[in-house]
């Protein structure tokens, strides 16, 4: 039985760059939030003592103390025994190799914590809070600097027998095609994420390509952002638009590869390039899906854009909480 008296939750969102915390009451009302940077290269203690700070801000914030948190969730960039609640690995955390992330933050804060991937939680969070409805299964996909995802079926997230599951972003598309950073060539990630998008314009542009873009942002193209594409697409640049258009269709391929396996009856496409290029990305991604899938397996079947907005990240790891704790 949850204890009354402890009736908040709280979602972590351990990006790169920052941590965004977030109280919850009980009726899943978000009360009030803290942020700091990450600071990922003092090393995993220094960051586990700013996540545990973070925390401790926003329950400050809402005038509460630990005591009366029920759960921590968390979502963590990379791969996740989320059982233990172990960080096996973070691409974008400098040594965190098999971190005790939830033994480590449960011993500062004396709450209940819960660790997963980002991708997985995020999936999760989406399955519980946008779709009332309750599809039974669902797959979503975020196409961002990498590209994650995350499998929910029969109501529950799929973890595997590793639990590695939902790495949509290294499914192999184009055998011999560019190099991922997983070490394989062709998967997903390096075909259709933002890091791909903007490695092809690149060197398209250093082989005499010309494009809005270097108006805008120099013959470098520094600093190249999601939404300056949307721009550029905007102006009228043709280059761009199939640049990106090509990107949509290899994550619809994607897509359709998905439902032939899995049969879901949502497929949810979130992640950074999709809030910049939603309207960019979203019809050819669609098309691509439809066209590659087996015929009448789409039947009934919906591929959408993920509607979260700003407290998405620490929403999903607070449901990650609610769901352990209740
Ligand atoms: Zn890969």
């Amino acid at each position: 039985m949850a204890d009354d008296n402890k009736e908040f939750l709280i979602g972590v969102d351990l990006g790169g760059t920052k941590i965004l915390t977030g109280v919850f009451d009980a009726r899943f009302e978000l009360k009030g939030t803290a942020k700091l940077s990450t600071k990922a290269d003092r090393g995993v203690e220094a960051v586990i003592e700013r996540i545990a700070r973070c925390v401790k801000d926003a329950v400050d914030e809402c005038d509460l103390s630990l005591k009366r948190i029920r759960g921590v969730g968390i979502g963590a960039p990379g791969a996740v025994d989320a059982e233990s609640g172990r960080v096996i690995f973070a691409p974008n955390l400098p040594g965190w190799k098999d971190v005790p992330l939830k033994k480590e933050l449960e011993k500062v804060l004396d709450v209940p914590v819960f660790v997963g991937n980002d991708c997985n939680v995020c999936t999760l969070g989406t399955f519980d809070c946008e779709y009332k409805s309750k599809p039974k299964h669902l797959v979503g996909i975020f196409l961002g600097t990498g590209i994650g995802g995350g499998l929910v079926i029969d109501g529950e997230l799929y973890c595997g027998h590793n639990l590695t599951a939902g790495e949509i972003g290294h499914m192999v598309i184009a055998v011999n095609g560019p190099k991922c950073g997983c070490g394989n060539r062709g998967c997903l990630e390096a075909l259709a994420s933002r890091t791909a998008i903007f490695r092809k314009i690149q060197s398209a542009v250093k082989d005499g390509q010309k494009t809005i873009l270097t108006d805008m942002l120099g013959p470098e193209l520094a600093d190249m952002r999601s939404g300056d594409l949307r721009k550029a697409i905007r102006k009228g640049d043709k280059f761009v638009e199939k640049i990106v258009e090509e990107a949509a269709e290899y994550a619809g391929i994607g897509v359709a590869n998905l439902i032939n396996i899995l049969n879901p009856e949502i497929v949810v496409v979130g992640g950074g390039l999709i809030e910049a290029l939603e309207n960019e990305i979203m019809p050819a991604l669609i098309k691509a899906a439809k066209d590659h899938v087996m015929p009448g397996t789409m039947s009934g079947i919906e591929i959408e854009a993920s509607k979260l907005g700003d407290h998405a990240g620490i929403t999903d790891a607070a449901v990650l909480a609610r769901r352990a704790t209740s």
